[in-house]
């Protein structure tokens, strides 16, 4: 298991200032060997700084940062990457490259991967919900979410291009990076021009619309050696546990190849986080 410790910051009640970020790192790093004993996880840590709201100062994190991916639990930078759109305030597209940047460079420093948050597309076949209301199944006030920082025609694919692009102007090959929440709205991107890690967050359909069915068309069309599957598991939404388990089996009654589904649940996120698989 990797423990992402990298708040969204949904509806904050104040101000997010870097000695917030530092409490969830800190947070992950006392907890964790409790939740390995308790829970008969071997555990892994991954830090990051989102963009869902801004940060007061984030300089103030990444000189910390380069201290934490010195230690033995840290697998991964992130998740982090472009958000199109804020809650509470809005951080404009430069400050949010800054953010993105630094760590990237620091991913490429430590030779680490760095998970990227790519924003899924709304499923088309979502019924459209009362204004003010939102979507059932997460603590989110979306009264509070800011008019887009990105407007062009398809922005979470548009975010999901700036990062490689960053990534690319920093100097972190591509290889490194694992774009989580890979759904069918940039799937095609990543796989057929980028060399990056498409990563199918299965926890929670009812909001992506994203299932087992997209990682065995993605397998279909593009083979198994970069795609893998994650829960995505937070506490601020209803997210399955158990759905890299459930996909195995459906990826099964799909008729993926046994050796295919084996390589996409284990050998390759094994690979990439460094487990000893
Ligand atoms: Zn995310």
């Amino acid at each position: 298991m990797v423990m992402v410790a990298s708040g969204y910051h949904w509806t904050p009640y104040k101000p997010v200032e870097a000695e917030d970020i530092r409490f969830l790192w800190d947070d992950v790093i006392n907890r964790r060997r409790t939740i390995e004993r308790n829970h008969f996880f071997e555990a892994r840590l991954a830090f990051g700084v989102h963009t869902g709201v801004p940060i007061a100062n984030p300089d103030d994190l990444f000189a910390a940062m380069d201290e934490y991916c010195r230690t033995e639990p840290v697998v991964a930078l992130g998740e982090t990457g472009i958000t199109p759109a804020q809650h509470v305030q809005s951080w404009g597209l430069d400050e949010q490259r800054t953010v993105v940047g630094a760590q990237m460079e620091l991913a490429a420093d430590h030779d680490l991967p760095i998970i990227l948050h790519t924003p899924n597309k709304r499923p088309a076949d979502q019924p459209t919900y009362r204004p003010g209301v939102g979507t059932p199944g997460y603590e989110k006030n979306t009264n509070l979410t800011q008019d887009p920082v990105l407007t062009g025609e398809n922005p979470s694919l548009e975010a999901v291009r700036m990062d490689i692009d960053i990534a690319d102007q920093v100097g972190l090959p591509e290889d490194q990076i694992v774009a989580s929440h890979a759904d069918p709205n940039n799937v095609d991107f990543l796989l057929s021009e980028t060399e990056c890690y498409a990563s199918f967050t299965l926890g929670y359909p009812w909001l992506t619309g994203v299932t087992a069915a997209d990682v065995a068309d993605a397998i279909d069309r593009y083979g198994p050696d970069r795609i893998l599957v994650e829960t995505d598991c937070a506490n601020v939404l209803r997210t399955d546990v158990r759905s890299v388990k459930r996909a195995i089996l459906e990826l099964y009654r799909l008729g993926v190849d046994e050796d295919d589904i084996r390589q996409v649940v284990l050998t390759n996120p094994s690979a990439v986080f460094g487990f000893d698989y």
